[in-house]
C-alpha cells in the first residue's frame, strides 16, 4: 500500500512529504488505521535533539486518530473495521508495570516509543526507492495517511466526536489532564500551580477547573496566559517579582500541587517554593541539565516526582476526557489549529514560535 507520509530524513532538515510503502497485512494484535488527524507533540520535535538515539529516516507522529480499516487476529484485537479510534503510546503488555495498570512506566517504554520501536523484519515502511524507514514511532508513525498499530494502543471512541481533532488526547492532553486527575487526584477546593501553559499545561488547567480545583498558571507568553484565564486559571507572568509568594498568597498559603511543563530549573524551584507543606510537584518535561534545588525547597514533606503520560491507562482516561468535552468542561478543541499534512514544516515553525498551542495535521487523500 502506497500513500503519503511526512518523513524526517535528518536531525536538522525539514520534513518531506513523500510516498511511502507500508506492508499492510496486520499481524495478530494489530490494526490498520486510516488517519483522520495527528497532533504534533514536543516529543516529535525533540527527535532533532536526540543525539542520534531516535533512528532516522522516520515517519514521526504519535497523536493519531482515525478509522480502523483492517484488523489482524489475536486476542488483543477487540476492534472492528469502521471503529473510530484514538491512538496512544506503545507498551509491552506483560512487564510488571504493564500488568500493574501503569503502562506509561512499561519496562520497554523508551525502546518501544522513542528509540527504535518493535523489531520489524522485514521493515514495515519503505520509501519510494525501496529503502527501509525506521520502525514505527510510538507504535504509530501517524504523520501519514495510514498507520499500522498494536490494537492495545488504540482506544475506541464515540463516532459522533470530531475524530480529526481527537489525536492529542492520546499524548499531550492526556499528560496534562492525567497529572491532575490521576497523579494528584485533585478535587473541589484543591489548589494547583501550573508552570508553562502550553498544550500539557493548559490541559492540566482545564482538568483542574473541571475537577473544581483552583489553579494559578505561569507562562511568559501573554496569549497563553489569556487562554489559561479563559479556562479558569489565575494568570501570572513568568517574570513577576516574588513569584512563589504571589502563588502562595493566591492559593491561601501554598498550592497543594504543582505541575512543571518547562524543565526550567528556576521555575522548578519556584514551583517547590510555592507549595504548601506536604505539597507535591510533578515534572513532565525531560531535564536536559543537572537540577539544583534551593535549600529548604523539599522541607516539611514536600515531594517531587516525574509523571509520564499522566499516569494514564489510555482506555480509561480518554473516554473520561471525551465525556468531559461533550459536557463542555474540557474544551481542548480551542487549543488546536489544523494544517494540511503538506504544511507540516509551517506547523513546526508555528509551534516553536509559540504561535499555536497544538497543531493537528490532516492528511489529504490524494493517493487513494
Ligand atoms: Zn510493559
Ligand atoms: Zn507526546
Amino acid at each position: 500500500m502506497r500513500f503519503q507520509a511526512a518523513v524526517l530524513r535528518s536531525y536538522d532538515s525539514p520534513f518531506t512529504v513523500e510516498d511511502v510503502t507500508l506492508r499492510t497485512e496486520p499481524d495478530d494484535g494489530e490494526i490498520l488505521v486510516e488517519i483522520a488527524g495527528a497532533g504534533m507533540c514536543r516529543t516529535d520535535l525533540a527527535v532533532r535533539r536526540s543525539a542520534g538515539r531516535s533512528p532516522l529516516p522516520a515517519v514521526l507522529g504519535h497523536e493519531g486518530a482515525g478509522v480502523v480499516v483492517r484488523t489482524g487476529g489475536g486476542p488483543d484485537t477487540a476492534l472492528d473495521v469502521g471503529d473510530h479510534v484514538v491512538l496512544s503510546f506503545d507498551s509491552c503488555g506483560h512487564c510488571r508495570n504493564c500488568l500493574g495498570a501503569a503502562p506509561a512506566y512499561c519496562d520497554s517504554f523508551a525502546s518501544l516509543n522513542l528509540f527504535g520501536g518493535r523489531q520489524e523484519e522485514p521493515p514495515r515502511h519503505t520509501d519510494a526507492a525501496g529503502k527501509a524507514l525506521a520502525p514505527r514511532w510510538f507504535g504509530q508513525s501517524s504523520f501519514a495517511e495510514y498507520a499500522l498499530v498494536p490494537a492495545r494502543n488504540a482506544v475506541r471512541v464515540d463516532p459522533a466526536l470530531p475524530l480529526e481533532l481527537l489525536g492529542p488526547l492520546g499524548c499531550g492532553f492526556l499528560t496534562g489532564a492525567g497529572a491532575v486527575l490521576n497523579t494528584f487526584g485533585a478535587g473541589p477546593g484543591d489548589t494547583l500551580a501550573v508552570l508553562g501553559a502550553g498544550a500539557v499545561g493548559l490541559a492540566a488547567v482545564m482538568a483542574a477547573t473541571a475537577a473544581g480545583a483552583l489553579t494559578v498558571a505561569v507562562d511568559r507568553h501573554p496569549q497563553r496566559l489569556a487562554l489559561a484565564e479563559r479556562f479558569g486559571a489565575i494568570p501570572l507572568p513568568a517574570g513577576t517579582a516574588g513569584l512563589p509568594e504571589r502563588i502562595r498568597r493566591l492559593t491561601g498559603g501554598g498550592a497543594q500541587y504543582a505541575l512543571d511543563t518547562t524543565a526550567s530549573a528556576p521555575l522548578i524551584n519556584t514551583a517547590l517554593q510555592a507549595l504548601r507543606p506536604t505539597g507535591s510537584l510533578g515534572l513532565v518535561a525531560r531535564l536536559h541539565t543537572a537540577l539544583s534545588l534551593e535549600p529548604g525547597t523539599l522541607d516539611r514533606g514536600r515531594g517531587i516526582r516525574h509523571i509520564c503520560e499522566g499516569d494514564a491507562v489510555p482506555g480509561l482516561l480518554i473516554p473520561r476526557l471525551t465525556r468531559l468535552w461533550q459536557a463542555g468542561r474540557f474544551p481542548f478543541d480551542q487549543l488546536i489549529r489544523t494544517y494540511p499534512l503538506a504544511d507540516i514544516n509551517e506547523a513546526e515553525r508555528d509551534c516553536d514560535a509559540g504561535r499555536v498551542v497544538k497543531p493537528v495535521l490532516l492528511p489529504e487523500r490524494k493517493s487513494r
